[in-house]
C-alpha cells in the first residue's frame, strides 16, 4: 500500500474539495453570526500560513492561541498545524503564572489572541521570554491600543496574501498541537499530538457508535478549542464535511446556545456538563424545547443522571457520555447502546447512560490493583485505569520520562480509578487524588454527587474528603440549591437513605452559593479541600 502522509493539510484539502460551500457559523466580539465556508477558511489558512512564514516561523516552532471557539481560531488551526508549525491552544481562564509557565515551557513565538484577552498578555509581557510579537483576532476597526511592541491585526496579514500558498510535505509524526493539563497539583504539563494521532483520532470519532457524524450534521462545539483541541471537532468535522457551528465567548450563556441550537438546526452538541445546566435551565424557565437537537456528546467530568433524564424525556435527546483526557487527544471511551441491550427498560437503560461508556477501537483498556496486578471486568472490582494506544501520550513534552506516568510495559496510568462491567462498559468512580477513603474503605464522591443531583432542589452538588479522628475521613456535601427552593439538611441528607449504603451517607451539608469552576467547567476539588480543611463534622 502506498505510504501516503495522514496530514492536517490533507484534510485541509479534502474540505476544501468535496465539501468547500458547507457553512461555518461564528459568533465573535465583534460580529453576533459571521457566516461562510469551509472552503473561505481553508483558503484563509493558507493565507495565514503565508503570512507567518512571512513573521519568520519555521516548521516546528510553536504558535500560541488565546481565544474562543470562532472562524478565525478554526483557521490557525490549519493554517498553522498545515504549515508543519505547532499550535499551541492556551486556557486564558488560567493563573497568571501558570500562563507565564505554559508559554515560557512551550517557546511560543507566536501569541494569536483575542481582543479582550490582549490585558491579559500585556499584564504578563515582562515574564515572557520567547514571544516575539502578538496577532489580534480583529479587522483594523477593531484593534485595541497596545502598550506592546510588535503588535499586528489578523486581518490585515490575512488579507495581505493571495492564498497561493502550496502546504509542505511534513512527516506525519511531526508535531502539530499542544495542550497543556490544568495542572490542579505541580506545574502544568504538555502533550504535544501529532499529525498521525490527531488524524487516527478523528477518524475513530466519526464512527456510528462514537460521535457519529457525517456530512448532514451541524455540529456545536461548546467544548472550548483551547480543551483537548475540543475534542477533534475542528478536524472529525472537516473530514465529513458538517456544518459548524461556534459560540464564540458566549460559551457559558443558555440564552445564546438555545439560539444557536434552534435558528442553525445543530443536531450535535458536545460539552462538559456544567454547561449544559446552565442551558437546560434556560429552557426550562422559559418553556422552550430543544426539538432539533438529536444528541449531545457529554464528558470531562461525571454526567449527573438527572441531566440525562432531562434530555431524554423531556426534550427527546439522547445523551452520550464520553471519558477521556488530555493525554488521549482526548476520547477514550463513549457510551452508546451495544447491540443485544436494546431489551433494557427505561431505567436500566439510565443506570447505563450514567456510566463512561466503551473503549473505541484504537484506545485499550486495563484496570489494575496497587500491585498491578489486572483486575476483572465484573463492574465490581475497581482500580487505577490504563491506557494504550496511537493517540494516548507516550510521555510529557521535554519531560523525558520524568513524570512516572507510565508502566514499565507501556501503558499510561490515567489517575482515574474506575470498574469495568461484563460488557466492557467503563465506570470512573474517582480521580485517585479524590476518593475518600472511610475507615480503610473507599467511598466514590461521583456517584454521592450523582445521587445528590437527582434531588429536585439541587442545582450542582460536590463530595470531598475531610478529615475525621475515627474513620480517617468522611465524605461532606456541598449544595447549590435551585432558586427559591428550601431545602434542609436533614431532608438532603435523607435523600441518599435506601440511594446509596449507609456508610456512604455524607457526614455533614453545607449550602453554598456556587462551587468554583475551572476555565473547563469542572469543579475545583483541591479549592473546597483548601476551603473546607478545618471543617468540623457534625456527623
Ligand atoms: P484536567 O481536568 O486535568 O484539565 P482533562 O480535561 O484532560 O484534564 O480531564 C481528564 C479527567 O476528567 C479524567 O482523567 C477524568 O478524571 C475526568 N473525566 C473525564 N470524563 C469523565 C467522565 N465521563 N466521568 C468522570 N470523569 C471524567
Amino acid at each position: 500500500m502506498m505510504d501516503t502522509p495522514l496530514t492536517i493539510s490533507a484534510i485541509a484539502d479534502h474540505v476544501a474539495t468535496f465539501h468547500g460551500s458547507r457553512e461555518i457559523v461564528s459568533v465573535t466580539a465583534d460580529n453576533p453570526r459571521h457566516r461562510y465556508t469551509w472552503g473561505d477558511a481553508m483558503l484563509r489558512a493558507k493565507k495565514l500560513a503565508a503570512a507567518l512564514k512571512k513573521l519568520g516561523l519555521q516548521q516546528g516552532d510553536r504558535l500560541g492561541t488565546v481565544a474562543w471557539n470562532d472562524y478565525r481560531h478554526l483557521e490557525i488551526y490549519y493554517g498553522v498545524g498545515g504549515a508543519g508549525h505547532v499550535c499551541h491552544t492556551i486556557n486564558p481562564r488560567l493563573f497568571p503564572e501558570q500562563l507565564i509557565f505554559i508559554i515560557n515551557h512551550a517557546e511560543d513565538r507566536w501569541l494569536a489572541v483575542d481582543p479582550m484577552f490582549l490585558p491579559l498578555i500585556e499584564k504578563i509581557a515582562e515574564h515572557l521570554n520567547s514571544v516575539e510579537g502578538i496577532i489580534v483576532l480583529t479587522d483594523e476597526a477593531h484593534m485595541p491600543e497596545s502598550s506592546l511592541d510588535n503588535v499586528h491585526c489578523y486581518e490585515t496579514l490575512v488579507g495581505a496574501e493571495s492564498g497561493d500558498f502550496e502546504w509542505p510535505q511534513v512527516d506525519e509524526r511531526s508535531a502539530s498541537a499542544l495542550c497543556y493539563t490544568s495542572g490542579t497539583t505541580g506545574d502544568p504539563k504538555g502533550v504535544l499530538y501529532n499529525h498521525r494521532s490527531t488524524i487516527l483520532h478523528a477518524y475513530a470519532g466519526i464512527a456510528p457508535d462514537v460521535l457519529s457524524l457525517s456530512s448532514q450534521d451541524t455540529v456545536l462545539p461548546v467544548v472550548p478549542l483551547f480543551h483537548v483541541n475540543a475534542w477533534g471537532i475542528p478536524y472529525s468535522t472537516a473530514i465529513v464535511g458538517a456544518k459548524l457551528v461556534m459560540p464564540g465567548p458566549k460559551m457559558g450563556d443558555g440564552e445564546t446556545l438555545y439560539e444557536l441550537l434552534d435558528s442553525e438546526d445543530v443536531s450535535i452538541a458536545l460539552g462538559v456538563p456544567t454547561v449544559w445546566l446552565a442551558l437546560l435551565q434556560y429552557v426550562e424557565q422559559n418553556g422552550k424545547r430543544l426539538d432539533k437537537l438529536e444528541r449531545t456528546v457529554v464528558g470531562g467530568a461525571a454526567v449527573p443522571r438527572s441531566m440525562i433524564e432531562a434530555f431524554r424525556d423531556i426534550h427527546g435527546v439522547e445523551l452520550r457520555q464520553g471519558w477521556g483526557m488530555t493525554e488521549m487527544s482526548p476520547i477514550g471511551t463513549v457510551n452508546s447502546l451495544k447491540s443485544g441491550l436494546e431489551s433494557l427498560d427505561s431505567e436500566a437503560r439510565l443506570d447505563l447512560a450514567t456510566k463512561a461508556g466503551r473503549g473505541v477501537f484504537g484506545c485499550e483498556l486495563r484496570i489494575v490493583d496497587d500491585a498491578g496486578n489486572e483486575l476483572p471486568w465484573d463492574g465490581v472490582a475497581y482500580g487505577a485505569l490504563q491506557v494504550r494506544g496511537p493517540w494516548v501520550c507516550s510521555d510529557y513534552f521535554k519531560l523525558e520520562g520524568k513524570s512516572g506516568s507510565h508502566t514499565d510495559d507501556g501503558w499510561f496510568d490515567t489517575g482515574d480509578v474506575a470498574t469495568i462491567d461484563p460488557e466492557g462498559y467503563l465506570a470512573i468512580t474517582d480521580r485517585t487524588k479524590d476518593v475518600i477513603k472511610s475507615g480503610g474503605e473507599w467511598i466514590s464522591s461521583i456517584e454521592l454527587e450523582n445521587t445528590a443531583m437527582g434531588h429536585p432542589d439541587v442545582a450542582e452538588a460536590a463530595v470531598i474528603g475531610v478529615s475525621h479522628p475515627k474513620w480517617t475521613e468522611r465524605p461532606l456535601l456541598l449544595v447549590v440549591r435551585n432558586e427559591g427552593a428550601e431545602l434542609s439538611d436533614k431532608a438532603m441528607l435523607a435523600y441518599f437513605k435506601g440511594r446509596v449504603a449507609d456508610w456512604w451517607i455524607p457526614s455533614d451539608v453545607v449550602f453554598v452559593d456556587e462551587l468554583p469552576h475551572t476555565a473547563t467547567g469542572k469543579v475545583k476539588k483541591v479549592e473546597l479541600r483548601q476551603q473546607f480543611a478545618d471543617f468540623k463534622l457534625s456527623g
